[in-house]
């Protein structure tokens, strides 16, 4: 938390000064021919996050996904575009999505179906409720969270199995609010009524580049046709799971018809950008507007 306010204040004496007003007009200044694909997760400042809308809606053309892509892979010039993501499909989106919509704003949502169809928690979010609720272990717990993120798949299921049930026994971890719940398939299937996307995010957000081939082609495509089949859609564009990828994975997605892939790299895309390496922004609920501004500059790092 202490991050994020001094993350906000140190943005919005950027944003405030004038510096940013004035690298912008240099860093920008007749740029065109670019787009800005922002990544979501959680939604949970709701008034934050309609700030941001408003924000983007007044600074950019924003255009859905699928005509980010066409756009991308056509000679013609266009002006700077803003293209609006969510990854994993928390539950929370739900209730943002029929405002942003309303306002004809397109979305596109990335699906990990395992937890749709079950229901669990992410796995990740475990993890960090586990650290709030049990302070001794919260430096601990985060590690092995990134240790298990970049575990082979196997060995970390049977590993959270463990710890879960271990965590279970002291009765702590259970008491989730809904905020970390997955969206329901009855949520997605009201939400396609809006007009959102949706796209691929692995069955069970493996770590594809950890992955056996065979499993990773097996978690793809039963995401895929789980996506195609519930929401009779054709399911385009796939989200990296934690941003692992490499040339398998590429193929892969090929063969089985994806026109796109975003990434979790910073950056902005080009008609010279991969359309399977797009580089995205990554927005929390929780910046303020400086700060997506500052984010947006491509001063960020
Ligand atoms: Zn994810």
């Amino acid at each position: 938390m202490k991050i994020t306010l001094f993350k906000n204040l140190f943005c919005s004496l950027l944003y405030y000064s004038g510096f940013l007003w004035a690298y912008n007009k240099v860093a920008r200044h007749s740029k065109r021919n670019y787009i800005i694909i922002v990544v979501y997760h959680n939604i949970r400042n709701k008034k934050l996050f309609s700030e941001h809308i408003e924000y983007f809606q007044k600074k950019y053309d924003v255009i859905s996904l699928s005509e980010s892509i066409e756009l991308l892979s056509d000679d013609k010039n266009f002006n700077p575009k803003l293209v609006i993501t969510f990854d994993d499909g928390y539950k929370n989106i739900y209730s943002v999505v029929k405002y942003i919509t309303q306002n004809k704003i397109p979305i596109c949502i990335f699906l990990s179906t395992y937890y749709i169809e079950s229901g669990d928690i992410f796995w990740w979010d475990t993890f960090r409720m586990m650290a709030k609720k049990d302070k001794k272990l919260s430096r601990r717990l985060l590690q092995i969270e990134q240790t298990l993120t970049e575990m082979p798949q196997e060995e970390r299921d049977s590993k959270i199995e463990e710890l879960l049930q271990y965590y279970a026994l002291d009765g702590k971890v259970y008491d989730f609010g809904s905020e970390m719940l997955p969206l329901s398939w009855k949520d997605v299937e009201k939400m396609k009524e809006y007009n959102v996307d949706f796209g691929s995010h692995s069955h069970r957000h493996y770590v594809l580049t950890n992955t056996r081939l065979n499993t990773m082609k097996g978690d793809i495509k039963i995401n895929k046709e789980l996506i195609e089949k519930k929401l009779s859609l054709n399911c385009q564009h796939f989200a990296y799971p934690g941003g692992y990828y490499n040339k398998k994975t590429i193929q892969i997605l090929k063969e089985y018809g994806f026109v796109s892939a975003v990434t979790t790299k910073y950056g902005i895309n080009t008609k010279n950008t991969d359309l399977f390496e797009l580089y995205r922004i990554g927005i929390s609920d929780e910046d303020w507007i400086p700060t997506v501004v500052v984010k947006l500059s491509g001063l960020w790092i």
